[in-house]
C-alpha cells in the first residue's frame, strides 16, 4: 500500500496553504466546494486525519466523514433545491481516485440532469463563492 503523501492538494488546503471555498468544519472533518464541479454545489468532505483513501483510514475517521457527508447532503438539498443526492468515494487510481487524501463527493442532483464528466470544467470563482454562501446559509438554518 502506498504511503500517505502530506503534500497532496487537499492536505495543503487543510493546512491553509492553498485557498478553497470552505463550507463546513468540525473537530474531525472539513468540507469545501469542488473546483471543477460535476453538478452545482458539488462538495468534498475530507477527514482531518491524514488518510489516503478507504483502504487506510481508521474506521472511526471514515464514520466522521460519513456523518459530515450527511450534514452536507441535507443542507445541499435545501441550498440547491435538489431532488436527490449522489455520494461518491474513489480509492486508488484504479478506483477513479485522482487526489490521494480521502474524500467523499456530495453531489446535489436534479431530475433529468446528468453530471458533467469529472474534471471537465473549472468553475468561475464568483459562482463558487455564491454556491458556498448558499450552502453555509442552509447549514445554519
Ligand atoms: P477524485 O477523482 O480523486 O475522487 O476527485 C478529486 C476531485 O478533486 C475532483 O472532483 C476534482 O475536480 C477536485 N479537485 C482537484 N483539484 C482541486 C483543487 O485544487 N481544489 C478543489 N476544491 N478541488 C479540486
Amino acid at each position: 500500500m502506498t504511503a500517505y503523501d502530506p503534500n497532496n492538494i487537499f492536505a495543503k488546503i487543510l493546512r491553509g496553504e492553498l485557498p478553497c471555498h470552505k463550507v463546513y468544519e468540525d473537530e474531525h472533518v472539513f468540507a469545501f466546494l469542488d473546483i471543477m464541479p460535476r453538478v452545482t454545489g458539488h462538495t468534498l468532505v475530507i477527514p482531518k486525519a491524514p488518510s489516503r483513501n478507504i483502504l487506510d483510514i481508521a474506521p472511526d475517521d471514515f464514520a466522521h466523514v460519513a456523518r459530515g457527508a450527511k450534514t452536507i447532503a441535507l443542507a445541499a438539498m435545501k441550498a440547491f433545491n435538489a431532488d436527490g443526492i449522489s455520494v461518491h468515494q474513489f480509492s486508488e487510481a484504479a478506483g477513479g481516485q485522482v487526489v490521494f487524501h480521502l474524500h467523499m463527493h456530495v453531489l446535489p442532483r436534479h431530475d433529468g440532469v446528468a453530471m458533467l464528466p469529472a474534471a471537465s470544467r473549472k468553475e468561475d470563482d464568483k459562482v463558487l463563492q455564491e454556491n458556498a454562501a448558499k450552502l453555509i446559509a442552509a447549514l445554519k438554518s
